[in-house]
Order: structure tokens, then sequence, then C-alpha cells
């Protein structure tokens, strides 16, 4: 899903979880808020570190044709891609360690709640457009997959 879109919804979603529980204050608004669209800080990653080039401006272009290109690709074909571009932020291992943080500061709360919004979006995006579920699942995976390749 494209940043933009996240951006928009993860205000709207932080918004309403401010006007609900007005104790998280204006922090844990922007925290979530933050987090729900600041997660896709790990595919700039790994066009930075892959490509060795630290441009944002290439890396966004980059991203974009990649995905023009996935479209392209028949529905079936794309569910089977098995190179996942390992996304540190994006899989179980990130929940899992917020999750402990949270027990230690309502921040990594905060942090998780907006990172479950955003995958929970992307959920959406993958399986209505047929991508894999392997970019929201474990990344130590994709991760070992993408170095065996
Ligand atoms: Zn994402």
């Amino acid at each position: 899903m494209y940043p933009s879109k996240h951006l928009i919804f993860g205000l709207i979603f932080s918004l309403v979880l401010y006007l609900v529980f007005q104790e998280i204050g204006i922090p844990g608004f922007l925290t979530i808020w933050l987090a729900s669209f600041l997660i896709d800080v790990d595919h700039y990653l790994y066009y930075a570190i892959s490509k060795k080039d630290i441009s944002l401006k290439r890396a966004y272009k980059w991203f974009m044709e990649e995905s023009a290109k996935s479209f392209l690709m028949p529905k079936e074909k794309r569910k089977k891609m098995n190179k996942q571009i390992p996304c540190a932020f994006h899989g179980v291992e990130a929940i899992a360690i917020l999750a402990l943080l949270s027990f230690f500061h309502n921040f990594f709360l905060f942090v998780l709640i907006g990172f479950v919004f955003h995958e929970f979006l992307d959920f959406l995006h993958i399986v209505y457009y047929g991508f894999s579920l392997k970019h929201i699942g474990s990344q130590t995976y994709n991760l070992v997959a993408y170095l065996k390749n």
C-alpha cells in the first residue's frame, strides 16, 4: 500500500483512538500516527543497503517501478513470488519485541499499535491484490531466503 494512504488512514485511526482513549494524550496520538507510516522506513533501508544508494527520491522511484511491475504479473504468479525483500519492521519479530518492551514503557505500546494497524492495512492490500503474506510474516525467514537467492 502506498505511503500516502498509510499516512491518511493512520491519521484517522490515531485520531479515533485519541477521541476514545484521551488518556493516551497528544504524545500517544502522535506516536501511533507516526509509527503507522514511518514503519515503511524499512523499505528505504533495504534499498539504501542493497543498492548502496541513499537517495530517498530514487528509492521511492525504484519501489514505484517494482510495484508497477508486480501489478502486471498474473495474480497466481504474484502470490507465489518466493523472493520477498526483507523488511525488518514489518515482521512478527518486531511485533514480539515491541510487545515485550510495552511492559516497560507506553511508548513501545504506541509504536506497537501503529505498526499493527499498518500491517492490518498491508494485510488487506495483500489479500485483495493477491500478494504474498510473507511480506508481513517472519523477516528472519525472508532475510534467509533473500540471501540464499
Ligand atoms: Zn507496509
